[in-house]
């Protein structure tokens, strides 16, 4: 009995966080999605999607142009005007427009055109990565959740604010770019030739999705993205005399190598809870209820019963933590010559506040050999937009509104995506693919058998519009209907 008044009384002396209110859905967007035909604008949906699934945008080499054109074709037949961008010789990303009133600097609706390669020999010979069929209840094709298929969503958010003749606040602008799987091409080119007149100050692309069961059983956590870590990707070089294989002497380039990998694997790695993980688990909490819920709305007791938990799976840890991961070797494949140089390749992903050259500095503390040099291949601050934004509220709201089942927050996204290079120009980037899928989907993104359940097409749709429509919509709509 003691036991558990002393365990009352800990637990009572604890904070927790506050359950998030975003505020009831503003009168107008409620008007304009009851004047949408659900069951017909998701089955449009479905097909313009199977469509754009079946246009071959692989990357490489990136085909982008056809799936340029393929969306611009969709507007066009709306009476919507759309622009080819072209980022690299013949390959083009798609710019469209809606105007509004200029309250507010625009709103992007952000997508990648490509996609990653597909092993056909991995999918269904009925099923394959760029057939567009629906089989089992689900819409298959590669593309499908990696991003064709928010893609679909925004081109039909566009068509159904010209077919409403929603007025408009703010411009809402469609940038549908390629290269976002290799080399970003797309994006960089938008920033650097084109943003004078696009500037949006709040844009939504991929980074989250929903995903079912992910906390708590029978509910679905739709994983806004708010923040993405930074990267440093390193060469590490050892160096040495080189030699003869047949006689080991210490000091050499590859053992130098190898004793330099093991003490960064060896590093203490401290752990950061992120303020969006603190926020998105202590949602789930009160939504799921119970003594974990519980558990969920109070950080203190974190240290003790979740963080263990979340740093047993390789997912949750690199979120909190900042990583070394060796992804390459080069140099030295004769067995019996000792090259006087090898590398290895590390691919590091930083916490925010966490400075690419200062950590590389730690790390070149850590190995603590003259012999081993350090390269920056790439390197980039981690990013993060900030929750207190109505379009971030908009987006939480109608993703929670979708379902009794659904609670939506922010988290950091451990990869980049577009939404980096948008963050460094000041826009309040936001990532969250619409779509409800079961963990075993969501790992199907740049796998096999890519696909999304055809019921959830809808369903993103409306949160999309809804989302759109709180912060583009004007209040003398309502007037209007
Ligand atoms: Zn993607």
């Amino acid at each position: 009995m003691r036991f558990f008044l002393m365990i009352a009384l800990i637990l009572s002396a604890c904070s927790s966080v506050p359950r998030l209110d975003v505020g009831p859905v503003p009168v107008p967007t409620t008007a304009w999605l009851s004047a949408v035909d659900w069951p017909a604008a998701a089955s449009e949906t479905t097909a313009v999607l199977a469509g754009y699934l079946r246009t071959d945008t692989t990357n490489p080499p990136g085909r982008e142009t056809a799936g340029a054109l393929y969306l611009a074709e969709l507007l066009k037949r709306e009476g919507i005007a759309s622009e080819l961008l072209e980022f690299a010789p013949g390959r083009h990303s798609l710019l469209a427009r809606l105007p509004g009133r200029g309250d507010a600097k625009p709103l992007c609706l952000v997508s990648h055109i490509d996609v990653v390669t597909a092993e056909a020999a991995k999918w269904p010979a009925d099923r394959q990565p760029l057939s567009g069929v629906i089989a089992d209840g689900a819409l298959w094709g590669r593309g499908a959740l990696d991003m064709k298929g928010m893609g679909a969503l925004e081109v039909m958010t566009m068509i159904w604010l010209k077919r409403l003749q929603v007025p408009l606040r703010r411009d809402v602008v469609l940038l549908a770019v390629g290269d976002e799987e290799v080399d970003n091409l797309g994006m960089k080119d938008v920033i650097s030739r084109h943003w004078a007149r696009i500037g949006c100050s709040q844009s939504i692309n991929e980074g989250g999705l929903g995903v079912r069961d992910a906390v708590f059983p029978g509910q679905t956590f739709y994983a806004v993205s708010v923040a993405e870590k930074g990267l440093l990707w390193l060469k590490m070089t050892a160096h040495g005399p080189s030699g003869h294989g047949s006689t080991p002497i210490p000091g050499r380039a590859p053992e130098r190598l190898l004793r330099a990998i093991d003490k960064l694997a060896q590093r203490d790695v401290p752990t950061e809870v992120h303020p969006s993980l603190r926020i998105s688990l202590a949602q789930t909490g009160w939504h799921g209820g119970g003594l974990t819920g519980w558990v969920l709305r109070h950080p203190a007791l974190w240290s003790m019963l979740v963080v263990p938990k979340l740093l047993a799976n390789p997912a949750s840890k690199a979120a909190l933590t900042n990583t070394v991961h060796v992804t390459g070797f080069a140099g030295g494949f004769a067995p019996n010559v000792v090259p006087s140089e090898v590398s290895a390749t590390l691919d590091c992903r930083l916490l925010p506040g966490i400075k690419p050259r200062v950590f590389l500095e730690e790390l070149q503390r850590i190995v603590d050999d003259p012999q081993v040099s350090f390269a920056i291949l790439h390197e980039a601050e981690a990013a993060e937009s900030p929750t207190e934004d109505p379009f971030y509220q908009a987006i939480v709201r109608h993703a929670q509104g979708s379902s009794p089942a659904a609670v939506a927050g922010p988290v950091l996204s451990v990869g980049f995506t577009d939404s980096l290079f948008l963050r460094q120009v000041g826009v309040h980037a936001y990532g969250l693919v619409p779509f409800a899928v079961p963990q075993a989907l969501a790992a199907t993104m740049h796998g096999e058998q890519e696909r999304i359940p055809v019921a959830e097409i809808g369903v993103g749709l409306k949160i999309l519009l809804g989302a759109v429509l709180d912060v583009s919509a004007q209040d003398a709509a309502i007037g209007g209907r």
